[in-house]
C-alpha cells in the first residue's frame, strides 16, 4: 500500500496527476485479472477480450498514461516491460512468433490511459493492420 502511494506520487511529479484507470484496479486487486506475471515494476494478464488465443497486457505499476507520455528518463522500465513481455510470451508457448502492439491516443485506438503493452500470438497475424 505505502509502495502504490510512493508509486502515484512519483507518477504525478513525473506525468501530471493522471486519471486512475481501471489498470489501477488490477494492480491493487480491487477487481480480479489473470495475472500471468509480476514483478515489483510491473505486471503481466490475460485480456479480458482477448483478439487472438492467446493475448495478454505488460504494464507498469506506475501509472504512465501512454507511450508518448513517458520520458527519456523511463528508458529502463520501458526496456524492462520489454523484456517481460519476450519472456511471457515463451512462458506462454509461443514459438511460432507473436505481435507486440502498443496503441497511444486516438489515432492509435488506445482506451486505456494507462501505458500497456498488447502481446497476441497462438495464430497467423496479418499486415498492415486496420
Ligand atoms: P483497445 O481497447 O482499442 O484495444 P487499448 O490499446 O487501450 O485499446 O487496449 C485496452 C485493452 O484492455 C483492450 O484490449 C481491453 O480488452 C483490455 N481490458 C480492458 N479492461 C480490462 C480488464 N479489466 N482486464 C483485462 N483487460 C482489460
Amino acid at each position: 500500500r505505502s509502495d502504490e502511494v510512493r508509486l502515484a506520487e512519483e507518477a504525478s511529479r513525473k506525468y501530471g496527476s493522471p486519471a486512475p484507470t481501471i489498470f489501477s484496479k488490477v494492480i491493487d486487486r480491487s477487481i480480479p485479472a489473470d495475472i500471468i506475471y509480476e514483478d515489483e515494476k510491473c505486471l503481466a494478464f490475460r485480456d479480458i477480450s482477448p483478439q487472438a488465443p492467446v493475448h495478454f497486457l505488460v504494464i507498469p505499476r506506475v501509472p504512465i498514461p501512454r507511450i508518448s507520455a513517458a520520458r527519456d528518463d523511463d528508458a529502463e522500465l520501458l526496456g524492462h516491460l520489454l523484456v517481460v513481455a519476450k519472456n511471457v510470451a515463451k512462458q506462454e508457448s509461443l514459438h511460432e512468433g507473436y505481435r507486440v502492439v502498443i496503441n497511444d491516443g486516438k489515432h492509435g485506438a488506445q482506451s486505456v490511459y494507462h501505458l500497456h503493452i498488447h502481446v497476441l500470438g497462438g495464430r497467423q497475424m496479418n499486415w498492415p493492420p486496420g
